[in-house]
């Protein structure tokens, strides 16, 4: 924003917002907006110049500070950016129109022919699917590692390696990987570092700050937090978005609309303190469930039973309330109790209002199958969902 409208006596002086907080609800009047409150939806393709001149200045500096086509830069859009890269300690954010639209431009901007991938063997499946499998007709070759181990990282790592990508934590089995340790490595080899993001939130965790190169997230999930669009956001130093921008962001055009942008925005002005409620809903569910006979195990880095536990107090300040159990029950009798519960929706995706549930069978560690159930703890009061789940497990016991 150019022109603000500072308010009178002193402001200027202020120190900068410090909390997520604050950075989410405070800022300055832009005079081109009439000082409206919340940043009006430019619902327009293109903008239009009085001289020649000045167009072609905007095409020079298009993704600067000039507004020239939608699909570059759209004010509305590059309002949320702004307050993206804010919270998450950058330089720059991109909005895209998902998640996983941010995740192949954030990695293609990477890599090229000819190149290596080292990625958390727990990453998100499409994600892994592009890096594993698409990428390889271009000549990319990726490496799935055991993401909880640094050494892992070190020992798969070749001359060729330009990309470590990492999830912390993933949302499945709920690893974490050291983000400063694997940070530096990549670092030591010349390597990029991109982080999925999305469990934690900005408000959770800022891996930049911890020496990781760009973040993606999906937005779909907390940031927009109502369950009612799909995005997602590159952040990272000028260095490396700047031709991400240029490239894999104009190129292959997997924008935000401003609409989008806009009931995300709404989302966002609520995110602290939707995450309070998370995080504590969140653990108080989790802890009830360590102790039920049908449990074998949580998967919550929240709790101190977690094996990362520690790393996960040292480089979070909370925790996402998306967490599972192992349990030794049969497949049928787990989905049977989803299905029996009421206030926990079976569904994908995660990060809304509404709690939800999916039944899982995945390898762990030593690569014996195991069953999964996962939950999405929502903003229903935990204990109702407690009762539901009680409920519904009792209810599997008397037929
Ligand atoms: C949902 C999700 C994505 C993909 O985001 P979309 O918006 O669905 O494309 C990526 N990473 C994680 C961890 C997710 O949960």
């Amino acid at each position: 924003m150019t022109s603000h409208n500072r308010k009178s006596g002193g402001v200027n002086d202020a120190p900068e917002p410090e909390s997520a907080y604050t950075k989410i609800a405070y800022d300055p009047l832009d005079t081109r907006h009439y000082g409206a409150v919340s940043m009006p939806v430019y619902q327009n393709s293109l903008f239009a110049f009085e001289s020649y001149a000045q167009f072609e200045q905007a095409i020079q500096d298009e993704n600067g500070q000039f507004h020239v086509y939608s699909r570059g830069n759209n004010p509305t859009v590059e309002y949320l950016e702004r307050k993206l890269a804010e919270l998450e300690g950058g330089e720059r954010a991109k909005c895209f129109g998902s998640g996983m639209a941010a995740i192949s431009a954030a990695v293609l901007s990477v890599v090229g022919q000819g190149d290596h991938i080292l990625c958390s063997n727990q990453a998100y499946g499409p994600a892994r699917e592009f890096m594993g499998n698409y990428l390889k007709r271009f000549g990319v070759e990726t490496t799935f590692v055991d993401g909880s181990s640094p050494e892992a990282w070190k020992a798969e790592a070749r001359p060729n390696t330009k990309l470590l990508y990492l999830e912390s934590p993933t949302s499945l089995q709920f690893e974490l990987q050291d983000l400063a340790a694997v940070g530096a490595f990549a670092k030591s080899i010349g390597a990029v570092t991109i982080i999925d993001n999305t469990w934690a939130t900005p408000v959770y965790q800022q891996p930049l700050r911890l020496g990781i190169d760009l973040v993606v997230h999906s937005i779909t999930k907390y940031i927009s937090g109502h369950s009612d669009c799909v995005g997602g956001v590159v952040i990272g130093p000028n260095r490396l978005m700047e031709s991400l921008i240029r490239s894999e962001y104009m190129l292959l055009g997997g924008i935000m609309t401003a609409q989008t942008a806009a009931t995300v925005m709404r989302g966002l002005r609520t995110l602290p303190l939707r995450m309070e409620r998370h995080q504590s809903s969140g653990l108080k569910v989790a802890r009830h469930l360590s102790g039920r006979p049908y449990v074998r195990q949580v998967n919550h880095p929240g709790l101190p039973e977690h094996p990362q536990h520690e790393l996960a107090l040292r480089q979070m300040s909370g925790f996402g309330s998306l967490f599972s159990i192992q349990s030794d029950e049969p497949l049928d009798k787990l989905k049977e109790w989803a299905t029996r519960l009421r206030y926990f929706k079976i569904g994908v995706s995660w990060g809304g209002f509404e709690s939800l549930v999916t039944v899982h069978r995945l390898p762990v560690r030593s690569g014996e199958m195991r069953n999964f159930v996962r939950f999405f703890v929502g903003l229903e009061n935990p204990d109702d969902l407690i009762r539901d789940l009680d409920d519904a497990w009792a209810s599997l016991q008397d037929e």
